[in-house]
């Protein structure tokens, strides 16, 4: 054994450093202090054996090095949303995983704002923060702005545009896109708000439409003037709104040269309300609340075709509009590699109430891209950030609570070891 030339008090000092430095890492291991203290008297001076000690020491440091050494696990986060950032913000600095947070983006976008980038009422970066300045301090966390294009879970790696990731686990949180329901025409004519990008599309096209509609002619300035919000969801419900309220208030001083009483704003829905995931007070409060501002609302109203400037609807009329918004659904965002058979009519990936992909070894799913079906909800949750954020504190929860099992499993054989020489070895 290699005997290091110090004195017992240097011994002493150095193994309640060590011991400190852990229960620093893991103030959660209550256990293990009172195990420690029962192994080796230390604090109370007491006549210890010189050799016992050093082995203490040595076999302690050795542990806690082998431990860090093997027990890092590599978790790749794919998508910086509301879930995939709560994950990585959670695990931040824990010295069990090193996290690999993907994103396409740099930056977070904070969705429910989005209508208000849209409204031209807050910049773009207002509402979007940068990943690597979030993470900037972070020891565990690494930043890749690159896009998922394949899960291997065979192989436990990703595709990416910038190469390939192995995990040990993989968190996929890549939300929702826009569902057009296979509308070709609509997809290419309609404008989506699921990305800071797309509000600001929004927000560009209706400042052109303003600025065309001053020289345009009455026929061609009522189109222009005309605005259609298809989905009469709390995306729907916003947009119109605001929208409404510029149209008497801002609007008018921006631009005198236009007569805003001819502007109309339609708010179509498919079924018979709006809100229909909420209560029905706040469906006929809401419903109020735009007629009385002007809106134009349409209940069990679906749109059939949309070719730029006309919207067709399932009854034969027509609405004039070469704006129309698209706030009608979305689907689950799934990267290619998730085998069918567990993926939804939704589109979303089906996991367990641990947000274990079915089937698949240490893959997790979160938030929009995310299915739990069970009996007393058989559709899952609704797709909002605040159940993205539960779900991901659930599965970190749970990512905390294994490390704390690998890490009391090891401290505890260590104990049982050093306790057994110290019987061995007392004078
Ligand atoms: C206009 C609007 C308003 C909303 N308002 C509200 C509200 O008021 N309250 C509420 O609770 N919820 C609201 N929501 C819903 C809420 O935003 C979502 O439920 C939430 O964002 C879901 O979080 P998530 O982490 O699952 O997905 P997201 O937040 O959508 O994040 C997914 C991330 O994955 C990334 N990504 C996707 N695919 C890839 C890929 N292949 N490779 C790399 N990265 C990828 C994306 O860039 C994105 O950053 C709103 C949504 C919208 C669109």
């Amino acid at each position: 054994m290699n005997i290091p030339m110090k004195t017992k008090d240097e011994l002493n000092k150095e193994i309640i450093e060590t011991i400190t430095k852990i229960q620093e890492n893991y103030p959660e291991l209550s256990k293990f202090e009172d195990e420690m203290t029962i192994t080796i008297p230390y604090e109370q001076k007491v006549e210890i054996n010189e050799k016992a000690l050093i082995e203490y020491n040595d076999s302690l440091q050795g542990m806690a090095n082998e431990y860090a050494k093997h027990s890092k696990k590599h978790i790749v986060i794919i998508g910086a949303g509301f879930a995939g950032l709560k994950l990585a913000r959670t695990l931040n600095n824990h010295p069990d995983y090193a996290i690999t947070l993907i994103d396409q983006n740099n930056y977070h976008q904070f969705q429910p704002l989005f209508y208000q980038v849209a409204m031209a009422n807050l910049d773009a970066s207002n509402i979007s923060f940068p990943l690597r300045n979030i993470f900037q301090k972070s020891k565990n966390v690494t930043i890749r702005v690159t896009t998922v294009t394949n899960i291997n879970t065979e192989n436990k790696n990703i595709e990416t545009s910038n190469g390939i990731f192995t995990y040990d686990y993989l968190v996929i949180a890549t939300g929702a896109v826009t569902n057009y329901f296979g509308n070709t025409a609509i997809e290419k004519f309609s404008f989506p708000m699921k990305s800071t990008w797309e509000a600001l599309q929004i927000r560009n096209t209706l400042l052109t439409h303003f600025e065309d509609a001053i020289t345009a002619n009455h026929s061609n300035s009522n189109k222009l003037l005309s605005i259609v919000i298809v989905g009469g969801g709390p995306t729907g419900v916003e947009l119109s709104g605001a929208l409404a309220e510029m149209k008497t208030d801002s609007l008018p001083l921006e631009y005198p040269e236009l007569n805003f009483a001819e502007m109309k704003i339609y708010l179509l829905e498919g079924t018979p309300k709006l809100l229909s995931a909420m209560r029905e007070a706040s469906s006929i409060k809401a419903k109020e609340y735009l007629q009385k501002l002007g809106v134009t609302v349409m209940l069990n109203t679906l749109v059939k075709e949309y070719d730029g400037t006309q919207v067709l609807l399932q009854d034969g009329s027509v609405i004039e509009s070469t704006f129309v918004i698209w706030a009608a659904g979305v689907k689950g965002n799934i990267p290619e590699g998730i085998h069918p058979d567990f993926i939804s009519k939704s589109n979303q990936i089906k996991t367990d109430s641990y947000h274990r992909v079915i089937a698949a070894e240490n893959v997790f799913a979160l938030g929009d891209v995310a299915l739990i079906e069970s009996d007393l909800h058989p559709k899952g949750f609704p797709q909002l950030a605040s159940v993205a954020i539960d779900q991901s504190k659930n599965l970190a929860n749970n990512f905390l609570r294994l490390a704390k099992t690998n890490l009391y499993f090891h401290f505890n054989m260590l104990t049982k070891v050093v306790w057994q020489r110290w019987v061995e070895t007392k004078p």
